[in-house]
Formats: C-alpha cells, sequence, structure tokens
C-alpha cells in the first residue's frame, strides 16, 4: 500500500528559477522550511521551536506542488508526497496507519519535505461524523494531529501542506504550533503570466514576434498550469503543421482551443 499511495523523491528536480509570480510565496517558505532544515542551531541559541509546517492554499495549478518540491531541491531532502484523497475511502484503521507510515518514512529519509496534498479531504469541518466513513476519515485526522504535535523530536522533517479548499478545514488543523504560516498561492497577475510564459517556452524554438506580454493579457485569467498547457498545445500546432519554429498564431490558436475546451467543461478556467 505504502507504495501505491506515497509517491518518494530524493532531492526534485523543480528548482526556484522553474517557478513564475511567486516571490513572495516562495521568501514564506523558504524562511520557514528552508532555515530549520539548514540552520537548526539559530533556532536553538534563539531559544524557539522552529516552525513544524506551512499551509499552501489558492486555485489548482498555481504551482503549491513545485514550491514543496522546489524547498526539498534546495535543501538536498527526501519530497514525501501523499494526497488526502488517497487517505479516504480505506479498510478502518489504514489511513491512520499510512499517516504513521508517512511520517516513518520521512524519519527514515531525514532530512525530508512531507507534502500532503488536498489536505482538506482528511481535515475538512465535519457537519455530520457519525457515519463510519466519516469516523474514520476523523481517525485518520486524529493521527495527523498527533503526528504534528510531536513534531520536536522529529529531527530534520518539515511538513507542507496544501488544499484548493481552504474555507473548508477543521479549525483544528489551523490551532497554532501546527501550521505556523498560512500562505495564499493565487493565480497569477499579468506580470506572473508573462514570467510563467517565459519558463515554459525556455526550450522551445520561438518565432521572433511572439510577444508574450500580449498572451499574458490574453489569458487573463490562467494559472501556471493553463499557460504551461497552451505552450504545449502552440507546439503541438506547429507539429500538426510541418514546422519547427512555434509562432505566435500557433500560440493564438492553443489559447483559444483550450479556452474552447473549458467551456464544454463548464469549467470557468482561461
Ligand atoms: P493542485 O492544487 O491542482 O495540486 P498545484 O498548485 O500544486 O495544483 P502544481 O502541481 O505545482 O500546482 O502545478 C502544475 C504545473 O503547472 C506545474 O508542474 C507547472 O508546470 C505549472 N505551473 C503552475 N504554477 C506555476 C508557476 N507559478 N510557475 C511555473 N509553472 C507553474
Amino acid at each position: 500500500v505504502r507504495a501505491r499511495v506515497m509517491q518518494v523523491e530524493h532531492s526534485p528536480d523543480v528548482t526556484y528559477a522553474d517557478i513564475g509570480g511567486l516571490d513572495e510565496q516562495m521568501q514564506e517558505v523558504r524562511e520557514t522550511v528552508e532555515m530549520p532544515l539548514e540552520h537548526p542551531e539559530m533556532f536553538e541559541d534563539v531559544g524557539i521551536n522552529p516552525p513544524s509546517g506551512v499551509l499552501l492554499y489558492g486555485p489548482p495549478g498555481t504551482g503549491k506542488t513545485m514550491l514543496a518540491k522546489a524547498v526539498a531541491n534546495e535543501t538536498d531532502a527526501t519530497f514525501i508526497k501523499m494526497a488526502g484523497s488517497e487517505l479516504v475511502h480505506k479498510f478502518i484503521g489504514e489511513g491512520a496507519k499510512l499517516v504513521r507510515d508517512l511520517f516513518e518514512v520521512a524519519r527514515e529519509n531525514q532530512p525530508a519535505v512531507i507534502f500532503i496534498d488536498e489536505i482538506d479531504a482528511i481535515a475538512s469541518k465535519r457537519t455530520d461524523s457519525k457515519t463510519s466513513g466519516d469516523a474514520e476519515v476523523q481517525r485518520t485526522m486524529m493521527q495527523l494531529l498527533s503526528e504534528m504535535d510531536g513534531f520536536d523530536e522529529r529531527g530534520e522533517i518539515r511538513l507542507i501542506a496544501a488544499t484548493n479548499r481552504f474555507d473548508m478545514l477543521d479549525p483544528a488543523i489551523l490551532r497554532p504550533g501546527r501550521f505556523d504560516r498560512l500562505i495564499e498561492v493565487p493565480k497569477p497577475d499579468s506580470m506572473g503570466r508573462e514570467i510563467i510564459f517565459q519558463i515554459h517556452t525556455r526550450r522551445m524554438n520561438l518565432a521572433g514576434e511572439v510577444d508574450f506580454t500580449e498572451l499574458a493579457e490574453l489569458a487573463a485569467d490562467a494559472s501556471g498550469a493553463d499557460v504551461k498547457a497552451i505552450c504545449t498545445e502552440a507546439g503541438m500546432f506547429a507539429i500538426r503543421d510541418d514546422r519547427t519554429e512555434v509562432t505566435m498564431a500557433d500560440f493564438l490558436a492553443a489559447y483559444e482551443k483550450l479556452r474552447q475546451d473549458a467551456d464544454t467543461d463548464a469549467d470557468d478556467s482561461l
């Protein structure tokens, strides 16, 4: 079960330079995650406990996972990812056991960054905890809280959690000493989108007239993941046309295509 639901990567290959438009968030993540991993003595000297974890919240595809991977890369830490949704719908006791395993694997692979995506799946405000499924989710969350509370003895392990549903979170998980920083990771603004276009076209063979400022303004509601999809699709248009150079027209066609796809999915992105 471990292997199936837990993704373990030693020093993942994402760097801070791959992330666009999130300078403030990056700074905060570095302070809270990198500092304690690299300079634990500073916290000892000052006489405070290092922050135990950060919670990243914001819409899908904005770079939350990337931030967590980049910190692990920068600190040469093992990146251990688990999705909250993998922890539910399990047999009785299995969710709690997986949480224990998660921290156990981290202990065995220190320094480590634990990333729990979709934490709302196990830590949402429950309206009704009488059904057995909900009781099981509760147990999983209790296990997570207890692991988090025992952080001091844990050594070089940092926890980063992410959610798209901040409003749904159980206040217990937000109590002081659990997540010390709540960091909002919003969709990029126009400048951010422009930078993300530049990042995702670094290796592309571009025609001279491609104008990222214009594209960034056009794709007004795009997330980082949407921008990436536009770049890939633009490349596909060039390939279909048997060209190796990607033109502004390819990007415009890609944007149009993805916008239409989003419409038919009744999804309001782009
Ligand atoms: P989810 O909430 O859906 O898990 P997420 O916020 O964790 O999403 P990521 O998995 O980090 O999003 O992003 C998905 C992909 O979109 C990344 O692999 C990257 O290619 C691209 N991307 C997203 N945000 C950015 C960004 N700020 N800069 C560069 N690329 C980005």
